[in-house]
């Protein structure tokens, strides 16, 4: 009886924190074609997976083009810290600016910052499509700065990190930036033709001048 409880207590509370961490879409390692991608060494994937990068507090970055499979990589390893007992959050980095800028007007930013620096692993999925202001250039480094050290944090990027100063407006701050995300991290840098791609292309006709039927997701 007992260990009944213990058990629901435990799926609950999994549950609870499935649910606050926001994941998107749950995606996995073994869902993963390596051989499509083999700019991904898979050993060293399946090595983050064991998850030691959070139990130092070290980063994850993964670098490349549309497609390669960035947020996939990072969503199984947010998987595998969820299903670990780890607390998890996901965010775009235009939702998370917005959120803070948001929460900034309304003189809430410390409160507000509290949801992306308490996870023990925060995702933060698309950096580079959008630049920006000033407020939340700061914001983010200020994010960084608190999470160094004391928790894990997964990127996603298309641009490389020569280009944050642009995507910041702040060469300064984007160095001072890099050098704390850089300290204690693995950057994954994925140089391969687009999955989307792939897919839409197996999608076409062999013969024939039709267009390719967008595939189902
Ligand atoms: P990115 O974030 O690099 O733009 P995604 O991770 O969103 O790319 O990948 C696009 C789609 O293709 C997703 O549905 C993802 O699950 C799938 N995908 C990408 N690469 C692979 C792969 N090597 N094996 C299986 N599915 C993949
Ligand atoms: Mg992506």
């Amino acid at each position: 009886m007992l260990s009944l409880e213990v058990e629901a207590r435990k799926q609950t509370a999994h549950q609870n924190r499935r649910k606050a961490a926001r994941i998107p879409v749950s995606k996995t390692l073994d869902a993963f074609d390596f051989s499509f991608q083999p700019s991904i060494n898979e050993r060293q994937m399946r090595e983050l997976a064991e998850l030691s990068f959070v139990r130092t507090h070290s980063n994850v970055i993964f670098l490349g083009p549309p497609g390669v499979g960035k947020t996939h990589l990072a969503l199984s390893l947010a998987e595998s810290a969820l299903n670990a007992g780890y607390s998890v959050f996901f965010s775009t980095l235009t939702e998370l600016v917005e959120d803070l800028e948001m929460a900034s007007q309304q003189h809430a930013l410390k409160s507000r910052l509290r949801r992306y620096i308490t996870p023990q692993v925060l995702v933060i999925d698309e950096i580079g499509y959008s630049s920006l202001s000033s407020p939340q250039a700061n914001q983010l480094f200020e994010l960084v700065r608190q999470r160094y050290e004391r928790g894990s944090t997964i990127l996603t990027s298309n641009t490389s990190f020569a280009q944050w100063g642009k995507l910041m407006n702040d060469e300064v701050l984007a160095t001072a930036l890099l050098d704390r995300l850089l300290h204690h991290a693995e950057v994954m840098t994925i140089n391969g033709k687009s999955y989307r791609m792939k897919e839409r292309l197996a999608a076409t006709p062999a013969k024939g001048g039709t267009t390719p039927t967008p595939s189902a997701q």
